[in-house]
């Protein structure tokens, strides 16, 4: 099963406009209820053991079940009798706002995200149409189910053999946009490793190293951006709050956001093509984004986009017939390359690595990204073959074959 998702930029009639953005809202407005349902019943049940609450306290059933999706569902059904403004949405479409809720919490058990959080606004800024009608795209136009046939610029062909499974109608700051998710029965066969072998360390410094010695600097745009960035929310502080010229300064803000994710998105896949050119696997590191994030450079790693950029690295990947595994990235700065011994921890502003046991000198990142490499290779068993034909592992800058 292939699954993509294609955007296409749509162009809905004043009356459908109004029905998209009465959508959102009403979105917003059940996931916010529905938040504050869970809200209370967890608050109810969990109450200190040795004292009474002074200033409130949740009274609810013993016997109240825990709201879930499916309850939540429901009771959104039973809802739409009492309030007419639900039962103008597609009721599929509503559903997905709480299947999102519900994705957020599980996503805080499971993952360690934060508690949900209500939205304000305009800050729902898409809904989905788990199902489609039949033949939903024709010539230009796009068939939504009661909103009707809309206007969409059909920049690229739907490819064949695919059928559309879900629309997922986004609001951006340069208008309105449909994610067709497409899927194919046919099982395209995933990448067997082979050819020569790659392995790459994402860094701050430079964007990534890889291990025949290149590096690829982050682009100077996004540091002119954040100076370009600064200057235009400025300008939003100086307009009075809810005025007519505030709301055009936050739309620049907006609007450049947008391009500077879209100019981030370009480079991620003109990086991931480049390394594609050269190799038949591609190891990388499997980063704990998290707590990358969470550190004092915290700004520059999300600036960086990492985990972005290894989902597109994998889908391209998929896509040039490019073997793709990420490794264990513990130590990959700790280790040398060439005798695998245990250097020690390197300060950040330590550029060069010098091993004191067998001499070998390159990039410090380089010589992170030989590590991934060695593991990889390991990894996907191709060690003895490989390395005695001693031409898979070629270090740079080292004379005799490698041993281990
Ligand atoms: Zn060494």
């Amino acid at each position: 099963m292939l699954t993509l998702t294609y955007e296409y930029q749509i162009k809905p009639n004043r009356q459908q406009e109004e029905q998209m953005f009465f959508y959102l809202e009403t979105c917003r407005k059940v996931y916010n209820y529905a938040l504050a349902e869970r809200k209370a019943w967890i608050n109810s049940r969990s109450c200190a053991i040795n004292s009474c609450s002074i200033r409130h306290e949740y009274i609810m059933r013993a016997d109240a079940p825990k709201p879930s999706y499916h309850w939540q569902c429901k009771s959104l059904a039973a809802a739409k009798k009492d309030i007419p403004e639900l039962a103008l949405p597609h009721t599929h479409v509503l559903q997905q706002a709480l299947r999102t809720l519900e994705a957020s919490f599980v996503a805080m058990w499971e993952r360690g995200h934060g508690f949900p959080r209500f939205k304000k606004p305009g800050r729902m800024r898409s809904f989905l149409f788990p199902q489609m009608g039949v033949n939903p795209v024709q010539e230009n136009r796009l068939k939504l189910p009661k909103i009707g046939s809309v206007k969409m610029r059909l920049s690229r062909p739907i490819p064949d053999g695919f059928e559309l499974k879900q629309v997922r109608i986004v609001k951006k700051a340069s208008g309105w946009f449909a994610m067709l998710c497409l899927q194919c029965d046919v099982s395209i066969p995933s990448a067997m490793p082979h050819g020569h072998s790659l392995g790459i360390d994402l860094g701050l410094l430079s964007f990534l190293a890889t291990s025949d010695n290149e590096t690829i600097a982050r682009p100077k745009f996004f540091v002119d951006a954040q100076r370009k960035l600064k200057l235009l929310q400025k300008k939003v502080s100086s307009k009075l709050i809810g005025s007519s010229n505030w709301r055009k300064a936050q739309n620049k803000v907006a609007r450049f956001h947008e391009h500077i994710s879209n100019t981030r998105k370009d480079f991620h896949f003109k990086t991931a093509h480049h390394l594609c050119n050269q190799a038949g696997m591609i190891f990388a590191e499997d980063l704990n984004l998290k707590a990358m994030s969470r550190g004092m450079l915290c700004k520059h790693t999300l600036d960086a986009g990492f985990g972005q950029f290894l989902n597109i690295l994998e889908w391209v990947c998929s896509k040039r017939d490019v073997f793709f595994a990420k490794v264990d990235a513990n130590f990959t700065s700790q280790t040398c390359p060439s005798c695998r011994t245990h250097t020690g921890k390197k300060d950040l502003s330590e550029r060069v690595h010098s091993c004191p046991h067998c001499g070998y000198k390159t990039d410090r990142d380089v010589a992170a990204a030989q590590i991934v490499m060695i593991r990889g290779i390991v990894a996907v068993g191709h060690t003895v073959l490989k390395l005695s034909e001693g031409k898979d592992i070629s270090l740079p800058m080292k004379k005799e074959s490698p041993s281990f």
